[in-house]
């Protein structure tokens, strides 16, 4: 094989360092898709025209802007806020805004560099963004997060639209958040604009199952990656990191489909229970006040609370982070192979650090990559799109059939362009290589 791919990749690779030397989240996120390219680049050295990877690499706009608000002893707080547009030839901006105390300029692009393939490999006309604040939900009352929602939104409003950027949840953004700033985006403009922000409620523009879709999602695709090794899911013990919704949801599918959720986590430490997690305890306990995991035995619920080692201790033929990024480390991943574990698949993004990932092939375990196995929130959130777009609403058996189709091409369209290219199993390659496709052949269409 030539170099000229990798030539080229380790140049593009070398200027993103130099120009934002301090952002290492996004760095690793735009390395493991280099990587991945140097062997398309080989083979269509036209994929590298015009500066195409050079531009991929660079946001379309990054805003950031202050977001004051007033809390309930009446103290003024500022906040930041950000918006990465990343990239729109293949439609609107479209992904998520995440509330958390860690969110900074790096969190956003590595996340909305992720998002541009992903959206590419669900298929549908969406472009890729992300956003979010430094602002920390927890303890917060419900009037804090709505004087909140609402200044973000002012500020944000103006960059918005629903054929121009699409927000939606993530990380600390759920359908509460999004009804204060649809409120404020519809009190600002005077629009019903319902196509603006997506996760909405089932009363006023929502979509059936779009809470549930990035679980469920995860699940379809970790169920056919499965399938392609001529095994299933049926009676397997299964490993869920995190307890939010894509936790929640992809254990609620699980048990649905004959597995069992042995072990689940939050910042306290794991439950560990032989005969399965009770996930409607669970999510209780995260839906109150305090939302903390280690009430879960004095709820009443059977299970061990661990504080120390990591829940990937916990045997498992299949491991599920869905918490946050790097969040399965190389000793994770060790420990993984010596239980067992013979499939892994990201619930949340980026979760896998680049050790671990080399621990997994190694071993031989299949690794379905975020970017391929989550894409079923962003895919529904699609759908709900075109729901607003056509004043329609569809039905839950309709939208759970048009899920199950997606991840079914999601991972045809990973495992034949991961053949294609001479490596096959290799989601990662697939995902990469495909969205990237994609992505770059509209980009040279629409010229410079
Ligand atoms: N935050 C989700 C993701 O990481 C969903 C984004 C969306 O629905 O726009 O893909």
């Amino acid at each position: 094989p030539s170099t000229n791919g990798l030539r080229h990749t380790a140049g593009v690779f070398a200027d993103v360092q130099q120009r934002d030397p301090h952002q290492r989240w996004f760095h690793q996120a735009v390395h493991e898709v280099l990587e991945s390219l140097e062997p398309v680049l080989d083979r269509h050295p036209e994929y590298g025209h015009a500066q195409v990877l050079e531009r991929l690499c660079e946001p379309e706009r990054q805003i950031t802007f202050r977001v004051p608000w007033t809390d309930d002893a009446g103290t003024v707080q500022v906040n930041r806020g950000f918006r990465i547009e990343f990239n729109s030839s293949l439609g609107p901006y479209k992904g998520g805004l995440r509330f958390h105390p860690t969110v900074d300029l790096d969190t956003v692009k590595f996340l909305g560099f992720e998002q541009v393939f992903k959206n590419a490999l669900t298929g549908l006309p969406l472009g890729g963004g992300k956003g979010g604040s430094d602002f920390d939900p927890k303890g917060k009352s419900d009037g804090e997060i709505m004087r909140f929602c609402q200044s973000f939104m002012t500020e944000l409003h103006r960059h918005l639209g629903d054929r121009t950027d699409v927000p939606a949840g993530d990380i600390g953004v759920g359908q509460r958040e999004i009804g204060y700033l649809f409120g404020q985006y519809k009190r600002i403009t005077n629009r019903f604009e319902s196509g603006v922000l997506t996760g909405k409620g089932l009363h006023w523009g929502g979509s059936e199952l779009r809470a549930e879709a990035t679980g469920y999602g995860l699940v379809h695709f970790v169920q056919e990656m499965l399938h392609a090794r001529g095994t299933e899911l049926d009676g397997r013990n299964v490993v869920v990191s995190g307890s939010g919704n894509v936790a929640i949801y992809a254990t609620r599918k699980l048990h649905q489909l004959g597995a069992t959720v042995v072990a689940m986590s939050d910042s306290t430490g794991y439950l560990v229970a032989e005969s399965g997690i009770d996930v409607d305890l669970v999510e209780e306990i995260k839906s109150s006040r305090s939302g903390r995991l280690d009430e879960y035995p004095a709820r009443g619920g059977r299970a061990e609370h661990v504080t120390g080692g990591s829940v990937w201790d916990v045997p498992c033929s299949v491991a599920l982070p869905c918490a946050t990024q790097n969040e399965l480390d190389a000793d994770g991943a060790a420990a993984l192979v010596r239980g067992g574990t013979i499939a892994v698949a990201e619930g949340a993004n980026m979760p896998t650090t680049p050790d671990a990932l080399a621990v997994l092939s190694e071993a031989g375990v299949a690794f379905g990559p975020g970017k391929a196995a989550n894409a079923g929130g962003v895919a529904t959130s699609g759908l709900e799109m075109q729901q607003n777009a056509a004043l329609d609403a569809w039905d839950r058996d309709y939208i759970d059939k048009r899920l199950a189709d997606i991840m079914a091409d999601i991972h045809t369209t990973c495992q034949q362009t991961a053949e294609a290219f001479g490596a096959p199993g290799n989601y990662v390659l697939g995902a990469n290589a495909a969205g990237f496709r994609k992505v770059a052949g509209a980009m040279l269409d629409q010229g410079v």
